[in-house]
């Protein structure tokens, strides 16, 4: 199926009840922009060299959301694009995000990512770490926390991702309860092409798809 159907009838599914996110890695700057004309609103990129390539091309016709590992000497082209970083899990990162936001007088929003799976060789915080770097970042001028994102671990089967998805989601209600001054919890980015209908059932409103849009991946 076409780009563009793909992505009417996925945003026809959503129903308004999340945010879509294109992750668009590998993808040229042509099938992005027909994802675009079809009612993509927020593109989600993995590495900042690939975004600043096709976003050269778009440009702020849309919003970018960094999804990917994001390596500390990157951040300064990072900030110059993306609206929102999803996956923030050190203080050391977050530390250089708000010192290079600050040299160019803006403020970034970030989400933090959960290794909700406890999977040693991924990304992201503990679920026990959340609310202390929250309470860090929460303090730095130029960084805005807004939420939290997870991958969860992949199994192929989107049923084994929803313990990860409504634990996510504790942390996240947790945290909402008793806010950190100078943070909010207005997102939580969860679930993929296999997993989004699960995710959003556990109350994700931002969804991050690609191949259900874009076709499977041609790393070749
Ligand atoms: C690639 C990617 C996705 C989308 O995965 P699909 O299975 O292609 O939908 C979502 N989140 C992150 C962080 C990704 O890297």
């Amino acid at each position: 199926m076409a780009i563009s159907d793909n992505v009417r009838k996925i945003l026809e599914e959503i129903n308004g009840r999340a945010e879509l996110v294109a992750a668009a890695k590998t993808r040229t700057a042509d099938e992005i922009r027909e994802a675009v004309k079809a009612g993509v609103r927020i593109v989600g990129q993995n590495y900042v060299q690939e975004a600043e390539a096709v976003y050269q091309d778009i440009g702020r016709e849309v919003r970018w959301h960094f999804i990917g590992h994001l390596q500390k000497n990157k951040v300064k082209k990072a900030v110059a694009i993306f609206d929102m970083i999803e996956t923030v899990d050190s203080v050391e990162l977050a530390s250089v995000i708000d010192k290079r936001c600050a040299a160019i007088d803006r403020t970034i929003d970030v989400l933090i990512e959960v290794n909700s799976g406890r999977e040693p060789q991924k990304a992201g915080v503990l679920p026990e770490d959340v609310r202390p770097l929250a309470e860090k970042l929460a303090g730095m001028r130029n960084i805005r926390l807004r939420g939290l994102m997870t991958m969860g671990p992949f199994t192929g089967d989107p049923e084994e991702a929803r313990p990860y998805f409504s634990g996510t989601r504790k942390v996240f209600e947790e945290i909402s309860g008793a806010l950190p001054e100078g943070a909010s919890m207005d997102y939580l980015s969860m679930g993929m092409s296999n997993s989004f209908r699960v995710a959003i059932e556990e109350g994700a409103n931002l969804v991050r798809i690609g191949t259900a849009i874009f076709g499977e991946r041609d790393y070749s």
